[in-house]
């Protein structure tokens, strides 16, 4: 059987089998990696009754080497069937009419936690597979969640260490704590001055950086990356779509077989493409919902087909959705028109001029399968405050988003299909936001965390408690335009 590979998105990079695709992160050629084989279809069926990782062991071999399954297996029950998780992984609750399925159970209280306990594993086992000797540096830029879950599951893995740079006023209070209270001997934590599209921006060129590479030979380093650029975060994504259906049918809420729509809050498109991906294995999906906050440029995407950047970059009350750089929707428009020629030419020029349009067949398949919106932050803080006053059921930031879309879409359509929303967050991420919507006061983020604990009873999750009183080991901050110099000082100091 014909080996599975991995190709670029524009076109330039040599074919990478599994192993080099996670270990390489990205394309040589700045593009992101694609598997270049035909996705399996799944029997629905067969997969009705499997825990969450005996699922993910079906999804994820489907992208693996042939006669990896048993491995694959091991290493998903080490990152959801040994308690970093609960034991239902994602619980689906529900809001009056609407599912919600949690993705913020991790050891982190983060949506990243679904990929980021899986990728360092995905890692090691490539290192091993490939017999690489050289240290991986992981590089991870991040709005906030990212960067505490993947310091959690690198942290202390053997042949690795990992960067994670941060925009020091675009963060919440509470991932900051968690990120600068980080422990490990292998981890590092910095602050930047600008803003996240920066931090990713400046990661990217370090990939591309003809010095770091020089740098890297001479101290047998190579780098990777955590973001979801990495073909290894999204893989474990698709888990999740099956998983959340699954449950639905379990409990007669559909059959199987019925399609269903998917409300997404989406920054990097990282987690809407992995649902794309589940529909072409045959998940019955009708429309994905794209939400969106202030930074509404998806939203603008799939109304026109135009995705300009040249605009305002504002911070929100969702941060991890302040985002104008979507990294991911270079692969969805890869996907659609199988051109990595035309895509080159669209983000040469998004490069150039900040702007590229795709063309009306591609907006055409876009719009089948996407709709799309966007919540101002007064209409967040006011979903949040509704959905708690109709439902009793607490919202995140980032959730409030996708459910208040959701519930615009559904009056303008009527559509009576069934949707299941991706929830992104813990309320307790984003506490101060929280209890103002609940209850019209404004607290402090720590004394907000109690007052809701209390108000609402929603538990407050493991993983933030007792946050305050953590000792802070990261404290370096530096200038955006530093990053690719200091990414190099650290690579000399690896094997001096
Ligand atoms: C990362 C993140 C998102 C955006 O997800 P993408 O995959 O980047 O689209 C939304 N909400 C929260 C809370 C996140 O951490």
């Amino acid at each position: 059987m014909k080996e599975k590979m991995y190709i670029s998105t524009r076109g330039q990079q040599e074919p990478l089998n599994f192993y080099e695709a996670i270990l390489q992160g990205i394309g040589c050629d700045g593009g992101l990696l694609v598997p270049d084989f035909k996705i399996e279809q799944k029997d629905l069926k067969a997969l009705e009754n499997l825990n969450y990782e005996d699922m993910a062991t079906e999804i994820i071999s489907v992208f693996t080497p042939e006669g990896t399954k048993e491995d694959i297996r091991k290493l998903c029950h080490q990152a959801y069937g040994e308690g970093l998780f609960p034991k239902d992984v994602v619980p689906v609750k529900k809001a009056g009419k609407v599912y919600i399925a949690e993705l913020f159970q991790g050891p982190t209280a983060a949506f990243k936690d679904m990929a980021l306990s899986l990728l360092p594993r995905f890692m090691t086992y490539s290192l091993k597979q490939k017999g690489e000797e050289r240290e991986v540096m992981i590089l991870a830029a991040t709005s906030g969640d990212t960067g505490k879950a993947a310091l959690e599951g690198f942290k202390d893995v053997e042949g690795t260490c990992i960067k994670v740079f941060y925009p020091i006023d675009g963060v919440s209070p509470v991932q900051k704590q968690q990120m600068v209270t980080q422990t490990g001997h292998n981890v590092d934590v910095i602050g930047i001055k600008g803003n996240f599209d920066d931090a990713q921006t400046a990661v990217k060129k370090a990939f591309q950086s003809e010095k770091l590479k020089g740098l890297c030979d001479q101290h047998h380093v190579f780098l990777s990356s955590a973001n979801s650029i990495n073909i290894g975060r999204l893989i474990p994504q698709i888990v999740y779509y099956f998983y959340s259906y699954m449950t639905l049918v379990k409990q007669k809420e559909i059959t199987l077989g019925e399609k269903v729509n998917f409300t997404i809050p989406s920054g990097n498109f990282g987690n809407c493409l992995a649902g794309y991906i589940a529909k072409q294995m045959g998940l019955p999906i009708h429309q994905f919902i794209v939400a969106s906050n202030k930074n509404n440029i998806l939203t603008d995407f799939f109304h026109t087909g135009t995705y300009d950047a040249n605009r305002e970059f504002y911070k929100t009350n969702a941060p991890a959705m302040d985002i104008l750089v979507s990294s991911n929707l270079e692969r969805l428009v890869y996907f659609l028109c199988q051109d990595a020629k035309k895509v080159q030419g669209y983000m040469e020029r998004l490069n150039e001029t900040g702007v590229y349009k795709v063309d009306d067949d591609l907006l055409n398949m876009i719009q089948e399968n996407f709709k799309a919106g966007w919540l101002s932050e007064e209409e967040v803080l006011k979903t949040i405050g509704a959905c708690y006053q109709e439902n009793g059921y607490l919202l995140d930031t980032h959730t409030a988003i996708g459910y208040g879309v959701y519930k615009t879409y559904q009056k303008e359509t009527n559509d009576q299909t069934k949707n299941i929303l991706l929830s992104t967050a813990s309320p307790y991420k984003f506490p101060g936001s929280v209890y103002q919507s609940v209850s019209g006061k404004v607290l402090d983020e720590y004394e907000a965390t109690e007052a809701l604990n209390q108000m609402t009873k929603v538990e407050i999750p493991t993983p933030l408690q007792g946050m305050k009183d953590r000792e802070i080991l990261h404290k370096k901050v530096i200038e955006k335009e530093a990053i690719v110099d200091f990414i190099g000082e650290q690579i000399k100091e690896i094997n001096l």
